[in-house]
């Protein structure tokens, strides 16, 4: 009987122990508890293969917009002057009462003018955050938000999961910039009862832009959060010769083909507007509308073009898009991946003895660090020609490596390759080393360099036919010929003194001239 009564007891308080270990486990490991029902609950949704269009009840993303954001469209800043953009003032208006009826509990909006580093997203940290438009003579035209900071933690979490490196390290300014504020300008007067997240853009590809914003998507569902995404950003600001930044002919283009792709929804072409184009345009919201449209990744959308202005020659273009179900054709990210393979695919059988001699040494030396022999079937001229070689890698249409010679230093160009590949995959100080994982992803070139001439100047090149070696004193710099975004003599000569390290300013330099044989 005591036996019985005693072990009772001891029953009872393991019970209670195990109770409250139970509930403590709970609590502290609930959003991994949640994200462990819900990963499994959206596979189950993935593998059904969902009918296109399908409404959930359950859907996170509500929608999304892409918005300017000039603050002289703020009556206190523009004094009249928003008055000759009737049309986006409007079209703002319409967007702002969209994004309330659609009732978010978090707007993320992704800014431009947040803090912006070149290799992470920085999201804005803290319970809340103040800002007004004082930087442009409007102080009493003021802002309070709320920061939904749960999500905030849970979106750098899943980022961080996903190799994104993003979060909230870093802050160098709290206050609210303008490409936030002006959306919330407009928002706020339908709907403030949302939180906020803000987060800036970054130097990484645009490929890493659609994966942080497929992440975000991935969190909204993961809390079951509903959430609207605005992707602040004006279009180009080369658009007009009397504009504040003058023209280039790649503006109005750019202006028009993103106003085409964004009013389609066709978020695969985001991926096709090079960097180049890019920065020629100068625009400031492609990689804000890349996030965007990641965070609507597998969504089906009805988009609506509202309006497109270039007044005082900065593009302002709006859209919405009202998410209407899953649609598994529109994973974006996962297309352009396949497409890429598949060109590399393509490249590598038609490749020649160089660049395969290139890629060969590249793959062994970054899976096992070792350096390849020459190998027995090139042709006879690699074996017995000498000559200067660049190797050049790409990846995701960023230069990844280029390492050379100016003049031969091996042997023969096999080994000229050789040696030279390695250094460009492993050795660039401008890069970190080439690792496995991107090997599939890697495009190469190898020029094999002509004999240098010296020239009296600068009249005596030609961009496509020519490379350029400057040098002063002991300092030299190259820059190969015909290379992207490099068209006249001025910008290559001004690109070789800077990899010298040669003022731009100084004439006292030699030139000399190159001729290459590409082989890609
Ligand atoms: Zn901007």
């Amino acid at each position: 009987m005591e036996h019985f009564v005693l072990i009772c007891i001891i029953y009872f308080f393991h019970f209670i122990l195990f109770y409250y270990i139970a509930r403590f486990l709970f609590c502290k490991y609930r959003e991994f508890y949640i994200s462990v029902v819900l990963c499994y609950t959206d596979e189950k949704e993935e593998s059904e293969q969902p009918v296109q269009g399908r409404k959930e009840k359950t859907m996170s993303v509500k929608g999304a917009v892409m918005v300017p954001h000039p603050p002289l469209i703020v009556p206190a800043v523009g004094r009249g002057e928003e008055k000759k953009i009737q049309a986006t003032v409007d079209a703002y208006h319409q967007a702002a009462r969209q994004i309330a009826a659609w009732k978010p509990d978090t707007v993320v909006v992704t800014s431009p003018h947040s803090v912006m580093y070149a290799d992470y997203f920085h999201i804005s940290p803290g319970k809340s955050a103040r800002g007004s438009f004082a930087r442009f003579r409007a102080p009493q035209t003021e802002f309070q938000e709320e920061y939904d900071t749960e999500f905030v933690r849970v979106l750098s979490r899943e980022a961080e999961a996903r190799d994104i490196p993003a979060g909230t390290l870093g802050e160098r300014d709290k206050s609210l910039d303008h490409g936030t504020m002006v959306p919330l300008y407009f928002l706020n007067q339908y709907d403030t009862d949302y939180r906020l997240v803000r987060i800036g853009l970054s130097g990484l590809p645009l490929t890493k832009h659609y994966e942080l914003g497929a992440c975000i998507k991935k969190t909204a569902e993961l809390l079951g959060r509903s959430i609207v995404i605005i992707g602040s950003g004006d279009l180009s600001h080369k658009l007009k010769e009397d504009g504040p930044y003058g023209f280039q002919k790649e503006g109005p283009e750019y202006d028009a083909r993103i106003m085409d792709v964004m009013g389609r929804a066709a978020f695969s072409e985001l991926f096709d507007f090079s960097e180049e184009f890019c920065d020629r345009a100068a625009e400031c919201g492609h990689r804000s509308f890349t996030i965007m449209a990641g965070a609507l990744d597998g969504l089906s959308v009805k988009a609506e073009r509202l309006s497109h202005e270039g007044t005082f020659g900065v593009g302002y273009g709006i859209c919405t898009y009202e998410v209407t179900g899953r649609d598994p054709e529109r994973h974006f990210l996962e297309q352009y991946f396949q497409q890429q393979k598949e060109k590399i695919r393509k490249k590598k059988m038609a490749e020649d003895p160089y660049v395969s001699l290139a890629r060969q040494t590249i793959e062994t030396y970054v899976k096992t660090g070792e350096k390849i022999k020459v190998p027995r079937d090139l042709p006879e001229e690699m074996y017995s020609g000498r000559a200067g070689v660049f190797v050049s890698l790409k990846e995701d249409g960023r230069l990844r490596g280029c390492i050379g010679t100016i003049a031969p230093v091996r042997e023969n160009i096999a080994r000229e390759i050789i040696e030279n590949a390695i250094s460009a995959a492993a050795r660039d100080p401008r890069f970190h080393a080439v690792e496995p994982e991107e090997l599939d992803c890697l495009v190469y070139s190898v020029d094999v360099l002509g004999n240098t001439e010296e020239i009296d100047s600068a009249e005596e090149l030609d961009v496509k036919r020519y490379g350029v070696v400057v040098s002063r004193g002991r300092r030299r710099g190259l820059l190969l010929p015909n290379l992207e975004g490099v068209d006249t003599v001025e910008e290559q000569i001004r690109i070789a003194k800077q990899k010298a390290g040669i003022p731009d300013e100084a004439e006292d330099v030699r030139l000399e001239r190159f001729e290459v044989v590409r082989h890609f």
